[in-house]
């Protein structure tokens, strides 16, 4: 394999236009030159060291395989060259390329020499290969008459599809490789907020982002704080040594001396451990931050604008125009328009008993009558209708009757059957016992 390697290197050089060629070689002239005129470095051994790069056979792989190391100016550096010798033969074989910025199968393989008619054969049938993305590599080989013989694309780290001539048609074969799943304990206490602290704890920020969401529906993770604790189980994937991927199995946080779960069941959907879904519950606020109360729920409040006390029947949180604003559940608009002193506003109808309204916004993503879902994008905060400044005002009624949103007992699904919850149980168990501090 490594013999094999340096030869492509080798082609890959006597393939590149004379002008390159030339720099190349005084490039790695100069490169030379500096290790044996530096005089304060041993260049004995400095010359030993780029010596032993061609000698070592492991070493050239690496360097023929990333043409933007700082090894690439002084690898294709034969002695021939230097003399100004014609070296290379001709009967190369199999080439490699780095697709960049502008690239196309077609301009790529047709600057090496393959015939148009060649890849149209091969484009004909294989659609995909139109999808070519910048830093993939490609590689082919020639028959003995010239024409392309197989090609391969290394769409990703896991994936190649290997495209070989069989009858005159070229067909298709995948390879995904898949890495080894394994679960991880993390835990830790915060020494700052939960992203900041983070990567000491060991968590990634998509990870962070997986136990916000599982949680999302209890407790604000942005309220975590510096003392509070945390322990997660993950499923990680990891290739060739690296993480590619993970999955949420539990999370257990510490907070105020309150514990908050979220534990993921066969279904996929996190619950706390009570066995309470979150899917049906409500969200905590309609951001997806947390933005600064501006002025509370209070049914006896002077207005500051009409200057009469009349019910605030909602809370008023500050936050700049445009932001996303969420619905809180699932439901249905029964209102989405322009108003005197609500400006534009929505109204979501949850279910028999709750309803929502937001207000005061620039813009509304909802009509009437639309079906919503919890956390979806219903239109972007404002400044409209009577405000006096850039503010959510958010209301919560529960059977007619406007509720302090930051109290109000929001909606839970109801408990599972006495079975279902044996279930459960038997689930998350192995998970659950991890969750300890
Ligand atoms: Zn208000």
């Amino acid at each position: 394999m490594p013999i094999k390697l340096i030869q492509n290197s080798a082609n890959v050089f006597s393939n590149l236009p004379g002008i390159h060629r030339v720099l190349l070689v005084s490039i790695s002239i100069i490169t030379f030159g500096i290790a044996f005129l530096n005089p304060n470095q041993d260049s004995s051994i400095h010359l030993i060291d780029r010596f032993d790069l061609f000698s070592a056979e492991e070493s050239i792989p690496s360097m023929a395989l990333s043409p933007d190391s700082e090894f690439y100016d002084v690898l294709p550096f034969y002695p021939e060259e230097i003399e100004g010798e014609s070296v290379q033969p001709t009967d190369q074989t199999k080439f490699e390329h780095i697709i960049q910025s502008g690239d196309t199968l077609s301009s790529v393989l047709n600057q090496y020499g393959v015939d148009i008619s060649e890849i149209a054969k091969l484009t004909k049938s294989n659609k995909d290969l139109a999808k070519l993305q910048i830093g993939q590599t490609l590689s082919w080989e020639l028959n003995e008459e010239g024409d392309l013989n197989t090609l391969t694309w290394a769409v990703s780290k896991r994936e190649t599809r290997t495209y070989a001539l069989e009858d005159g048609k070229f067909t298709e074969v995948k390879d995904i490789i898949q890495g080894e799943w394994s679960d991880h304990l993390i835990t830790g206490e915060l020494t700052a907020s939960l992203s900041e602290s983070a990567k000491l704890i060991g968590l990634s920020k998509k990870e962070v982002s997986a136990i916000t969401r599982a949680l999302s529906w209890q407790f604000n993770t942005n309220k975590l704080k510096k003392g509070d604790k945390i322990v997660a189980v993950f499923s990680r994937e990891s290739l060739n040594g690296k993480i590619e991927q993970s999955q949420l199995l539990g999370v257990r946080v510490q907070s105020g001396g309150k514990d908050y779960y979220a534990l993921k069941a066969e279904n996929g959907k996190f619950y706390n451990e009570e066995g309470y879904a979150p899917s049906q519950g409500f969200l905590r606020t309609p951001t997806n931050k947390a933005f600064k109360v501006s002025s509370h729920f209070n049914p006896r409040r002077l207005n500051p604008v009409t200057k009469r006390i009349a019910p605030h029947n909602g809370v008023d949180y500050a936050m700049p125009i445009g932001t996303p604003l969420l619905a809180v559940g699932d439901g249905t608009v029964i209102a989405a328009k322009r108003d005197g002193a609500a400006g534009n506003y929505i109204t979501i109808k949850h279910n028999s008993q709750y309803t929502t309204r937001y207000m005061h916004l620039k813009s509304i993503h909802v009509k009437p009558g639309e079906k919503v879902k919890r956390g979806q994008k219903i239109g972007l905060s404002g400044n409209t209708g009577r405000s006096t400044g850039p503010h959510l005002h958010y209301e919560i009624w529960i059977n007619g009757k406007a509720v302090n949103p930051l109290k109000a007992n929001l909606p839970r699904t109801e408990s599972m059957s006495s079975s279902e919850k044996k279930e459960f149980e038997a689930y998350i168990e192995p998970v659950l016992k991890q969750l300890t501090f």
